[in-house]
């Protein structure tokens, strides 16, 4: 296969290789390719780098929230408050365990939820509240923490995006909350396509095990174990949500560089914070002091009153080889959401970072060269308008 990323600087690449392609050689070699042994290494991987007990991969991140929803108890529409500026998957999610996804509008700093907003949004059917760590940076989670706890709610933090970013020093998935990542090459690790729970809390744990595998109480890997002798039995119905070792495998070789792939991202983005922040038209990302970012993405905003779109920008951009995109855009507006009669005023934040925002290339292997042509590419078409 030819080199798809050839002659333009993709907005992303997965950070793979040799290593990766020599753990797959000894998986298939092995003979067992389905959920198995490198799975099991996998989930201790994850655990143990951001301090959590207990990690439960699957086949995605939206599965993974998914279970996490179904385990605490959501049921026929009851509501769970996400952010209106998330993707899909999280409101996919909630749909899948019949429950009722609730938009709420986020902080106009971290576009992450604001907690005033959640808190307006309960009602005696809220059950739940997604909170997701967008595009790199923790969401304010002592303050979803404290709602949750005061309203009895359940508090699920979708950090699809974030693993490896720290909230008040601490990674998240090591704050005791069940966490959700994912492994779609756009995020901080890939496994091609996959997803993690990580929870302290061994009940969860274990129903995810047996959720994602069919609902059956025992797994492939024990029963190969006990040469067949121990037979299987379903107290609940459950789904096929199993990562394979193949996945596995690629996710073990890549958690060893996430430290790297997290040093490269926040080199980037801190080289593009300096220069972009003496540019009048734009803002850069707002870190708050309670957290790092992972920088999964770097999304830029063009200040107020500046005649300029990100369409603009984007098509400009693309003349000039360099692959941008649009923000993040508000879910409420999404025609399946239609028959909600969900209205903009009620999201002005949402509406108007989408309007305004477009994300730039970030990515580890990302040259210096090619940083300094996306710098002068974008000055370029930001000044001499
Ligand atoms: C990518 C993403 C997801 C979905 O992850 P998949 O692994 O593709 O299912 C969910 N939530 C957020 C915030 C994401 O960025």
């Amino acid at each position: 296969m030819s080199n798809l990323f050839e002659n333009q600087i993709p907005l992303m690449k997965p950070w793979l290789g040799l290593e990766e392609w020599e753990a797959l050689k000894d998986v298939v070699l092995s003979g067992w390719v389905s959920q198995g042994p490198r799975v099991a290494e996998f989930e201790e991987c994850v655990a143990s780098f951001v301090g959590g007990k207990y990690a439960v991969a699957t086949n995605s991140c939206t599965s993974a929230i998914h279970l996490a929803l179904r385990i605490s108890g959501v049921k026929e529409q009851d509501e769970v408050i996400l952010p209106d500026f998330t993707c899909m998957a999280d409101a996919n999610a909630i749909i899948m365990a019949n429950g009722l996804p609730v938009f709420a509008d986020i902080d106009k700093r971290t576009y992450n939820l604001d907690p005033k907003r959640v808190e307006e949004k309960i009602t005696l059917k809220t059950k739940a509240i997604l909170a997701v760590d967008q595009i790199g940076l923790p969401a304010y989670l002592n303050s979803l923490m404290e709602i949750a706890k005061r309203y009895n709610l359940v508090l699920i933090d979708d950090a699809a995006t974030s693993l490896g970013a720290k909230y008040e020093g601490k990674y998240l998935g090591g704050h005791g909350l069940t966490t959700t990542f994912s492994f779609h090459p756009r995020k901080m690790i890939t496994t091609g396509e996959g997803g993690m729970l990580v929870t302290d809390d061994l009940q969860i744990a274990e129903s995810a095990r047996i959720l994602r595998a069919t609902g059956a109480s025992v797994s492939d890997l024990e029963r190969h174990k006990k040469k067949g002798v121990i037979l299987q039995e379903y107290y609940t119905d459950g789904y096929n949500y199993r990562m394979t070792d193949i996945q596995a495998a690629i996710g073990i070789v890549q958690m060893k560089k996430l430290p790297e792939i997290i040093r490269q991202r926040n080199q980037q983005a801190e080289y593009y914070n300096k220069v972009f922040s003496e540019i009048d038209e734009i803002e850069i990302p707002f870190v708050p002091p309670y957290a790092t970012h992972s920088f999964s993405s770097y999304l830029l905003k063009i200040k107020k009153g500046i005649n300029l779109t990100p369409q603009d920008i984007i098509t400009r951009m693309a003349e000039k080889n360099i692959s941008c995109r649009f923000g993040i855009q508000p879910l409420h507006r999404e025609p399946y959401f239609n028959n909600r009669k969900l209205s903009d005023a009620d999201f002005p934040i949402s509406c108007d970072i989408a309007k305004r925002s477009f994300f730039i290339p970030i990515f580890p292997g990302l040259k210096e060269d090619e940083l300094k042509y996306i710098v002068s590419s974008l000055k370029e078409i930001l000044l001499k308008r």
